[in-house]
């Protein structure tokens, strides 16, 4: 069981650190280094509080999605349904409600109103990132590719614990 988890942690660091490595040297390069990696941080956060936004960005780049948004803004209830229906788009009713991606622009809304917790956020934004990464709006595609991004949000959650951060 230990060595298991020490391996876990080895292949998750490891790549961790050469991203890292490899976007530092690119900044001081300008103009050399044209196939950098995408900036974690490129998209925009509209609307949140410093804590949500915080808490997104990191937990997005832990899971690592190849395509990110462009975007993710966090609007009052009345505004979330009213760009919904601007997208002719049919919110369904349950917790994945509380958010939709809108794949042209590759804009996450966010119904602000409908903020449950952390986790309950974080959980359906791998499920957005995963309509982003199949560019499909069907909810299986979606969940089918949230499936590893959950998995890596697991894996960090679990590790960080082991190394006593609250
Ligand atoms: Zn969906």
């Amino acid at each position: 069981m230990k060595l298991t988890t020490w391996t876990a942690l080895l292949l998750l660091a490891v790549p961790q650190f050469g991203w890292g490595q490899t976007n530092g040297a690119s900044k001081k390069v300008s103009g050399e280094e044209t196939a950098a990696p995408l900036s974690q941080n490129i998209y925009s956060v509209i609307g949140a509080t410093p804590r949500q936004e915080t808490l997104l960005r990191a937990q997005i780049q832990i899971m690592n999605a190849e395509i990110l948004p462009l975007r993710i803004v966090f609007v009052p209830h009345w505004k979330y349904l009213d760009t919904a229906r601007t997208f002719h788009l049919h919110v369904p009713t349950g917790y994945t409600s509380a958010m939709f991606t809108h794949l042209p622009s590759r804009t996450i809304f966010i119904d602000a109103d409908r903020y449950i917790n952390d986790d309950s956020l974080v959980y359906w934004v791998a499920h957005e990132l995963g309509h982003l990464a199949t560019n499909s709006t069907k909810e299986s595609d979606a969940d089918k590719a949230a499936g590893p991004f959950r998995a890596r949000l697991k894996e960090s959650a679990m590790l960080a614990a082991l190394a006593g951060k609250p």
